[in-house]
């Protein structure tokens, strides 16, 4: 962790870099043309560059049920610059294009995946979020804001086709896909089971199964010039990939389609087993959620018992490869000491995703940007755990070169005070948290005496 965020410095010092040398070149052309409003803001968001992926926190930009009516698209635009200045860094949209159920779906029954909300099938011309242009301006200005956009990619399965003789079976299947896009057309030969085999390793409900065996399924998902990875990412503009319900399908799926567009690749890899995640990332050479974090945080944090937090995670095992979250739109366990969580992940190593509700809803919004800032700027180096037990938990990063921080949770309904060893000698540090008002002077040895309030957590680091 310690070189991978040293390195996202050097890469963010060249952006700025090479930004001012470009900013210099657009003005001279500007300064003896009619000023173009339009290509002037285009060019500022190519020399501006996205944030560097994990430099900051993720935030899922959705949750079950969004508003329908086309509106969703909107909604996150007028949001996007107040989360960069919060210091997001990426947003993950929920799948863009049309699916079986329309103007009603979340997107996770695809049907066609180069209708983003312009052609009449399925019941409506625009997405359940809205139109493509919605989108791809919504994008667009995201971009400005440095803000990466992931996609969320399901190719697991498919929905929605026509039903067909199927040769493979005997029967019939809804196995006949015939988008209005004219892209992407699929029939029984495509799905399990077919000609190649029977089955991968699992499906999805009764969908329609893809192989990804099929040369023409891989030709269309990722490796021709119009498949859907290209066109996402040429097209539209996406810059990652959060890939749904990889466990329907092997690891080198993912792998290939990365191979052959590039960007951050997260797969929801729904199991709390660390060494399988860590097994999957490996094959697959993207990220996961940590799913094995996430339930151990239910166990410290509902089932009040903070020794939970003492067991493996990915996060870990592989801090590079962990996207924690401590709720996402399928599952949303940890509903008491939320906020307790997200101190936990927002000090912590991995790559912290921030869910929609629980920032624009649900918890406090100071608190959580006062996390996001404390996560950007003083969570840096590997983490020693200085002391746990069934209700309170010390924490420190070790930094570089004298920063770090040390972060105190409490789950109990007393003030606590412990005695910890931190990385400084003879340094005034202070709660970034505002919930403590010491301000106590570090020993020489490094020791010191720090405070947390009841059901609350503190956050230290030199003055
Ligand atoms: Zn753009
Ligand atoms: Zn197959
Ligand atoms: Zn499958």
């Amino acid at each position: 962790m310690k070189n991978f965020k040293t390195s996202y410095l050097w890469i963010l010092l060249l952006f700025i870099f090479s930004c001012n040398q470009e900013q210099l070149s657009i003005e001279e052309v500007n300064s003896t043309e009619q000023p173009n409003l339009y290509s002037a803001s285009h060019q500022s968001s190519l020399t501006t560059g996205l944030k560097p992926i994990g430099s900051g926190v993720m935030m899922q930009a959705f949750y079950w049920d969004v508003p329908a009516g086309g509106t969703w698209w909107n909604t996150i635009n007028t949001k996007v610059q107040d989360w960069s200045d919060a210091g997001i860094d990426a947003i993950w949209l929920p799948p863009v294009s049309k699916a079986q159920n329309g103007p009603f779906s979340m997107g996770y029954d695809p049907f066609d995946y180069f209708d983003f909300g312009e052609y009449n099938q399925m019941g409506s011309i625009e997405t359940r979020f809205g139109s493509r242009t919605e989108l791809t301006t919504m994008i667009d200005n995201a971009h400005q804001y440095g803000l990466n956009v992931i996609a969320d990619i399901v190719i697991n399965h498919n929905s929605g086709g026509d039903s067909e003789a199927n040769p493979y079976t005997g029967g019939n299947t809804w196995t006949d896909f015939n988008p209005l896009s004219g892209n992407f057309y699929r029939s029984a030969t495509d799905f399990h089971e077919n000609n190649v085999h029977s089955n991968d390793s699992g499906a999805f409900g009764g969908f329609p199964d893809l192989c990804h065996h099929q040369t023409y399924v891989q030709d269309w998902l990722w490796k021709n010039a119009n498949s859907v990875a290209k066109y996402y990412r040429d097209i539209i503009g996406f810059d990652g990939w959060r890939f749904d319900y990889v466990k329907g399908f092997e690891p080198w799926v993912v792998k290939e389609w990365k191979n052959e567009v590039g960007g951050f690749s997260v797969g929801e890899y729904w199991d709390s087993n660390v060494s399988t995640l860590d097994w999957w990332t490996g094959v697959a050479e993207a990220s996961a959620f940590d799913f094995a974090c996430y339930y151990k945080m239910k166990d410290a944090f509902v089932g009040n018992n903070l020794n939970a937090l003492n067991d493996n995670m990915l996060w870990k095992q592989n801090a590079s490869k962990a996207v924690t979250f401590v709720t996402n739109h399928d599952t949303d366990e940890i509903i008491t000491n939320k906020i307790l969580a997200y101190s936990y992940i927002l000090t912590h190593e991995g790559y912290p995703a921030i869910f929609y509700k629980d920032y624009e809803e649900w918890l406090n919004k100071e608190r959580l940007n006062n996390l996001v800032w404390i996560h950007n700027n003083l969570a840096s180096g590997t983490t020693t755990i200085l002391h746990v037990d069934d209700d309170e938990y010390v924490a420190r990063r070790n930094g570089n070169n004298g920063s770090g921080l040390v972060v105190y949770i409490n789950n109990s309904n007393n003030w606590q005070e412990r005695w910890v060893e931190t990385n400084w000698s003879n340094t005034l540090i202070k709660d970034y948290t505002g919930h403590s008002s010491w301000q106590p002077v570090t020993q020489g040895g490094k020791w010191v005496k720090i405070q947390v309030p009841p059901k609350s957590y503190s956050v230290w680091a030199p003055n």
